[in-house]
């Protein structure tokens, strides 16, 4: 089967060709770590780890690299005084470096407790200052990019002149760009408003600051990007993606940069994954119309009526395709965790399932296999993935009320398959696995203080061990073994 792929590029699916076949390079577009990631962006994140491990799984060889943005930049208005570093730490009174430290360990915290892979590669762009310059100063070289007053911009309409096309991934026409640009920053710096940054001058006030050869400064927001997907997968590669909301003026300049540095186009595939809204309103910092991932699995928010467990979350985001807006409430959360519970039952229930050699059955689980990976592979569409899982659910429902029968290769096939496709590639978790083994491990820690207790004769201590787990229903029994315990 064919991978096929959306490509905002072409607004077109196409078959996927990799570079060198069997590899895929794919960069992300990581976070700007100033606060808290708000579960918008978890969503972009859970996107992409989707897509990563459907790769992995399809076969491929996947060397995935996403960045985290810690240098001081530019805010989608220019204005350098509204650099959200230099905000936060001004609040906090921390180091620039300390919120960039404690951000980027809320953010792994964030994407684990959801169960996302790490990538392979996690480079920062204060990391790459130095290849940030270089980029630069060659941009300069080949007269793409002018210096300004201490800053370098590049040059859009020289761009233009030379047969390129800015505006080509966000359709944007360039005359209609500039009559519509105000020119916030660098004014009277640039040549055309529609110019961005590649270096900025660092006034006084501003705390992170490098030397270059045109003066202390710091790199622009765009340029990190193209260093770093250079520098880890080369001039041109196959996967890059991001929020949508990234296509313009991010990737777009991504684009540019890339073309006038090599003189090839950076990207084969670009990738753009949907909007979470919340109450039908996107959400964002800016506006307030945000929770923290944590308050959602806490319960502690004014949104939601109850708690849910991050694997509840992660399969809700996953029953829309990651280009369809995905509007989170209440009732969208209570629907995914039933229909999570469902799936789950299913799991286990087709584990007590015994085959039937004899009689023929009215479910073909070849077909059904097909079906999933055609949808897995037909622009990485999990919401019709998994409507086929829930078709297999409903059969092993059947299965277990003796109204249907399986053969022995294909119980094995659909226990694999059903397994791959949840576990691996879905990247769900088994709640109710978790919580038993916690809770095994915890009972083993209280069994061993009881023990402690009873050795140094605390037996208040050690009946009242028992006796309250008791009153929790939970019985210990000492045997010749040991300590074991019945749950009733
Ligand atoms: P930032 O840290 O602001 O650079 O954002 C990190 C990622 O989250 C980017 O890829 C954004 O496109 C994405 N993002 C921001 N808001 C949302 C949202 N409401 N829904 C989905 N993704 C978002
Ligand atoms: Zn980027």
């Amino acid at each position: 089967m064919q991978l096929k792929i959306y490509n905002s590029l072409t607004a077109e699916k196409e078959i996927f060709k990799p570079i060198l076949e069997g590899n895929v390079g794919m960069y992300v577009c990581g976070p700007t770590v100033y606060s808290n990631v708000h579960l918008g962006n978890v969503r972009t994140f859970l996107s992409f780890d989707f897509i990563y491990r459907t790769l992995m799984h399809l076969g491929y060889k996947v060397r995935y690299v996403r960045n985290i943005t810690d240098a001081g930049h530019l805010t989608d208005d220019g204005n350098v005084d509204n650099d959200r570093f230099v905000k936060q730490t001004r609040l906090e009174k921390l180091e620039p470096m300390e919120i960039v430290q404690k951000y980027t360990v809320d953010f792994h915290k964030v994407l684990d407790m959801f169960n996302l892979l790490p990538p392979n590669i996690e480079p920062t762009a204060t990391g790459h200052i130095v290849e940030q310059i270089e980029l630069t100063q060659k941009l300069i070289d080949t007269g793409f990019a002018y210096e300004s007053n201490g800053s370098v911009y590049f040059d859009v309409l020289e761009y233009n002149k030379r047969g390129l096309n800015y505006g080509e991934l966000s359709k944007r026409n360039i005359e209609e760009l500039f009559a519509n640009t105000r020119d916030l920053d660098g004014q009277g710096e640039k040549k055309n408003p529609q110019d961005f940054a590649l270096w900025k001058k660092a006034s006084p006030a501003h705390i992170m600051r490098w030397n270059s050869p045109w003066g202390e400064g710091f790199p622009g927001w765009h340029l990190e990007c193209t260093a770093m997907s250079t520098k880890y997968l080369g001039e041109t590669f196959d996967i890059h993606g991001g929020g949508m909301d990234l296509k313009f003026p991010h990737h777009e300049c991504e684009i540019a940069q890339g073309k006038a540095c090599n003189g090839a186009a950076p990207v084969h595939y670009w990738m753009h994954a949907n909007m979470l809204t919340m109450n039908s309103q996107r959400m964002s910092k800016s506006t307030g119309n945000y929770i923290l991932p944590m308050q959602l699995v806490t319960g502690d928010n004014d949104f939601f009526e109850k708690s849910f467990h991050p694997s509840i979350v992660r399969f809700c985001f996953l029953q829309a395709h990651y280009r369809s807006v995905l509007d989170i409430s209440n009732d969208a959360m209570i629907a995914s965790e039933k229909g999570f519970i469902r799936l789950m039952e299913a799991v286990k229930v087709l584990n007590s399932v015994t085959p039937d050699d004899q009689k023929p059955s009215g479910f073909s689980v070849q077909e059904w296999k097909d079906k999933c990976y055609e949808a897995l592979t037909d622009d990485f569409n999990s919401p019709i993935l998994i409507a086929h899982l829930f078709e297999a659910v409903k059969y092993i429902f059947a299965l277990n009320d003796g109204k249907e029968t399986i053969s022995t290769h294909d119980l094995e096939d659909l226990r694999s398959t059903l397994n791959a496709l949840i576990f691996d590639v879905l990247g769900l978790q088994n709640v109710e696995e978790n919580n038993n083994e916690k809770l095994d491990q915890t009972l083993k820690v209280l069994i061993e203080l009881r023990n402690q207790a009873r050795k140094s004769k605390n037996f208040e201590l050690s009946d009242q061990i028992r006796d309250k787990l008791l009153a929790e229903g939970i019985e210990l029994k000492d045997g010749r073994d040991g300590t074991s315990y019945v749950l009733n």
